[in-house]
């Protein structure tokens, strides 16, 4: 069975997110954004993305959190305290250096 998380995008729809048939998701449960509203942490501009990013800084799992996004490639919000644009470029990075 595919796996998916919930979130909240900015607008308050709910969105479905497929996750990876192994994506080991139980660090979320260790996230500084169990504390906020999830739509911080769909920004809709950079003073947001700052705001969010301040939140991720003090976060013990930062790392757990930005590769799950890289890995399933999910294009919206704030993860691992990077914007959509930051994960791009260091996906992009990647790709390169293979
Ligand atoms: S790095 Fe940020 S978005 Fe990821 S779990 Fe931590 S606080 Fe939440």
């Amino acid at each position: 069975m595919r796996k998916s998380v919930a979130v909240i995008r900015e607008d308050q729809s709910v969105e479905s997110i497929p996750t990876g048939l192994d994506a080991d998701t139980s660090w979320m449960a260790k996230g500084n954004c169990r504390n906020f509203p999830p739509a911080m942490f769909f920004p809709s501009d950079g003073v947001g993305v700052d705001h969010a990013r301040r939140i991720c800084a003090g976060c013990e799992v930062t790392n757990q959190c930005l590769e799950y996004a890289i890995t399933e490639k999910i294009d919206h919000g704030v993860w691992g305290g990077c914007s959509e644009r930051e994960r791009r470029r260091i996906a992009k990075r990647r790709r390169a250096a293979r």
